[in-house]
């Protein structure tokens, strides 16, 4: 990738003239309907019966489906959102999002990846609504190491992979293109999942279920004898609850200042979607898979909004979520333009016709954080989705109602997202946008 230093970066950025992010749309406030929760689970264990009412702030991949599940095993539980579910500002908030198995050696969230992909087809038939769609994912050039480990993992865990040459994948996809390639990972039950409106749907379930979802935002208000008695909201009024979730994504730091101040880093992420041609279905997710490159940059094929690239940068960008434009930049779109001219020539000369500024919300080694307060113990913190958080959100969903209801609580995921098991950030070097 070329060098571009600093000061042309936030020129460039400065004078940015492609179209901002599409407008999002939220939920409407709506009335809990007085249903019961469906069993789509085994019954709710006798402690679920005993649970506090719990309040989950943030509407993102970790906090709806934990909401969903915690209320499907009979917890009376709020949603509350600053933005709304599927917001513009959201790390989840864009179109779509890649599901796959693909870890390295990281064979915990393989598997997780595996039980997510199976909830996800479960929850895309009791919601009615396609979410899902299996169009393969292509990683070119894996590391060797990498590689090895996928293949082993992949074979443990029973998930289906090819190992394909340049030649193998310009036969099976000839509008690609593949020149240079070596050793492509091939998981072709991978695929792109619905990102906001994925969300969307689960909160109307969530809701049709009788939880309670409102936009609003809270902070940690009053507290005795170790644990959290109200929350305080936007306008300085009390609630009180049970149990807090702080779900807050990015805002994590925000919403918890004196305890996760830089446990996460928020940088920028330019999406743009390439339309493809009226009528061809060339790039489109039935015929085209998604493809990973080199530096963190990936595409994915078009799901009637367009193709999908999201080019990795010359630098990394911090941005406050809640107050910087979501403008993308000349230089984003001249990487991403490169990336079409490589693989979809097809696709060179054919407009943008949706672009999106995305945050990402690292944590320090791209585990999950998942854990409660340390002096708070009716406060729960999820999040640090770190670039792989949206696909597990079924999965996530559950499990964070497991531990709440005690009713299962691996060791190998408690160690791993523990607070303990994470540390702050030093500053490093991060350009401001
Ligand atoms: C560009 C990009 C590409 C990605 N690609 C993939 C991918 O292909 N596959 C994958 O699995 N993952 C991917 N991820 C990661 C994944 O999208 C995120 O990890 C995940 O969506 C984060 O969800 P979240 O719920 O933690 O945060 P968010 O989605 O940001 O949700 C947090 C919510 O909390 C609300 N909030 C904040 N503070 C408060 C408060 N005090 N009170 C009330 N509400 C509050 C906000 O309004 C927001 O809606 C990607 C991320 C980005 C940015």
């Amino acid at each position: 990738m070329e060098n571009v230093n600093r000061r042309t970066v936030l020129t460039w950025l400065g004078t940015a003239t492609a179209a901002a992010a599409s407008a999002s749309t939220t939920l409407a406030q709506t009335k809990p309907a007085q249903t019961k929760p469906a069993q789509t689970k085994p019954a709710a264990p006798a402690i679920g019966r005993n649970l506090p009412d719990i309040t989950v702030l943030g509407a993102g991949a970790f906090g709806v489906w934990t909401a969903l599940c915690l209320r499907e095993r009979g917890a009376n539980v709020t949603l509350l959102d600053s933005y709304g579910a599927g917001n513009a500002r959201q790390a989840s908030g864009d179109e779509t999002r890649m599901i796959r198995c693909a870890y390295g050696d990281r064979e915990i969230y393989s598997r997780w990846a595996k039980e997510a992909f199976a909830l996800w087809h479960q929850r895309q038939a009791e919601f009615k609504r396609r979410l899902i769609f299996v169009n393969g994912v292509l990683g070119p050039n894996v590391r060797q190491s990498e590689f090895e480990a996928q293949q082993r993992i992949y074979k443990k865990l029973d998930i289906p992979f090819e190992t394909l040459s340049a030649d193998e994948c310009k036969k099976r996809w000839p509008q690609g293109g593949f020149e240079g390639d070596t050793n492509a990972f091939y998981e072709p039950n991978a695929g792109t999942v619905k990102a906001r409106e994925a969300l969307i749907a689960a909160t109307e379930v969530f809701v049709q279920k009788g939880g309670t979802y409102k936009i609003g935002m809270a902070t940690l208000g009053a507290s005795a004898g170790g644990k959290m008695t109200s929350l305080k909201l936007a306008d300085g009024a009390t609630m009180s609850t049970g149990m807090a979730i702080f779900a807050c994504g990015p805002w994590l730091p925000t919403a918890l200042p004196n305890l996760l101040n830089n446990f996460i880093r928020r940088t920028r992420s330019e999406i743009f979607y390439v339309g493809s041609p009226p009528g061809d279905l060339s790039y489109h997710w039935e015929r085209f898979p998604n493809i990973l490159f080199g530096g963190g940059g990936y595409a994915l094929s078009d799901v009637d909004y367009g193709y999908k690239v999201a080019p990795s940068g010359p630098g990394t960008l911090t941005i406050d979520p809640d107050r910087d434009e979501r403008i993308v930049s000349p230089i984003m779109w001249e990487m991403a333009r490169r990336f079409v001219a490589h693989r979809t020539p097809g696709l060179v000369g054919q407009p943008v016709v949706a672009s999106r500024v995305c945050n990402l919300e690292n944590s320090d080694n791209e585990h999950f954080i998942i854990d409660t307060h340390p002096e708070l113990a009716n406060v729960w913190i999820a999040g640090g989705g770190s670039g792989h958080g949206f696909k597990m959100g079924p999965k996530t969903g559950e499990y964070i109602a497991d531990r709440i209801c005690a009713t299962a609580d691996p060791v190998e995921e408690k160690a791993l997202f523990a607070l303990s098991s994470h540390k702050a950030f030093g500053g490093g070097p991060l350009l401001r946008g």
